[in-house]
């Protein structure tokens, strides 16, 4: 089959082939023809060899995948899965019986990993993952917002969950056009909450509903302020890291909530504990999200949330796919058509 695959980390060692072998699958597995996929900072990170623990070498990255299904297990109930049907894949590989499994947060399975990491991925004419990791989609949903809901949509969703946004609250989000952040947006305002997004980019109020727009990054506390008449934020967002971290945390007003699930620009920063104790702050880290917040976004979607998208590859310009991610006018998401 054809595939994205390199053997040894670097992007210059990434290469298309037609000749990976197709998975095999298991009872318990379910083959997918991939169709669509998308192109996270993750996948740059696996490829270029900035995460360790890759598995299997040669690999197949690809974190983020939508596609039709072309086989299934000889133990799966066809009434719930069979040949044809639209799906995405939650890209968490977990054990389903450490206490975290158990407790529902089985993306931070003590055993656990990612698709895409650990195991091969979706940049891959097919993919073959269990049955609990594949989510069927409605028919209105388009293959664009399908293929964001595994990273793009549940990173986002999971977070504003884990900082127990409230109606009329304000939330900041930093880097508000890019992948995560355009969602939480449009989820924030789902929620009842009044966004304030850190943007230079029109677009994320005029068509994604952000409240208010602040796009002077030198004066985002100022402004946060006067929007908040001097409450300042109940909820920031921020997952750009090091270099946003000063603005952010002093946004952040009393009983407030500071959340990140990433640091884009670095992650070392320096804390002010004073700050933190005396407006009872609460610093949130977040990854990925449940199965079960990813089945409420496939159930309420289709019709609420939308992406953004920039650029569509072909598999075959994987490269340049990973390298538009830090392209300066990137302005949307990035998709690789896979079939
Ligand atoms: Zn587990």
């Amino acid at each position: 089959m054809k595939a994205a695959v390199f053997e040894k980390p670097g992007l210059e060692n990434l290469k298309v082939t037609d000749n990976a072998e197709q998975p095999k699958i298991s009872d318990h597995d379910i083959l997918i023809k991939v169709k669509l996929a998308g192109i996270n900072p993750i996948d740059h990170f696996v490829v270029s060899g900035a995460l360790p623990k890759i598995h299997p070498l040669p690999h197949i990255p690809g974190a983020e995948s939508s596609g039709i299904i072309e086989q299934v297990g000889s133990h799966i109930n066809n009434e719930n899965f069979k040949k044809g049907d639209r799906v995405i894949v939650h890209n968490k590989v977990f054990d389903g019986t450490c206490d975290l499994c158990l407790g529902g947060l089985d993306m931070i399975c003590r055993n656990g990993g990612l698709i895409g990491a650990i195991t091969n991925g979706g940049f891959a004419e097919y993919i073959s993952v269990p049955e609990r990791n594949v989510f069927k989609i409605p028919d209105d949903m388009d293959w664009d917002l399908a293929a964001s809901l595994p990273v793009t949509c549940l990173t986002p969703y999971h977070a504003l969950n884990e900082s127990s946004v409230k109606v009329n609250e304000y939330i900041l989000v930093f880097g508000a056009s890019g992948n995560t952040g355009m969602i939480a947006v449009q989820l924030g305002k789902k929620m009842g909450a009044n966004v304030i997004a850190v943007s230079k980019d029109d677009w994320i109020k005029i068509d994604f509903g952000a409240d208010y727009i602040i796009s002077d990054y030198d004066r985002v506390t100022e402004k946060v302020k006067e929007i908040t008449k001097g409450k300042m934020a109940d909820v920031v967002m921020n997952s750009l890291g090091v270099n946003t971290w000063n603005s952010s945390f002093e946004s952040v007003g009393i009983m407030g909530r500071w959340i990140a699930f990433g640091g884009l620009t670095g992650a070392d920063v320096k804390l002010n504990v004073q700050s933190l104790y005396s407006k009872q702050i609460k610093l949130i880290g977040s990854t990925g999200g449940t199965r079960k917040e990813l089945q409420e976004l496939v159930n309420t979607s289709s019709k609420q949330l939308k992406v953004r998208v920039w650029k569509k590859f072909k598999l075959d310009n994987i490269k340049e796919a990973l390298e538009a991610l830090f392209a300066k006018d990137r302005d949307g998401r990035i998709l690789l058509e896979v079939a």
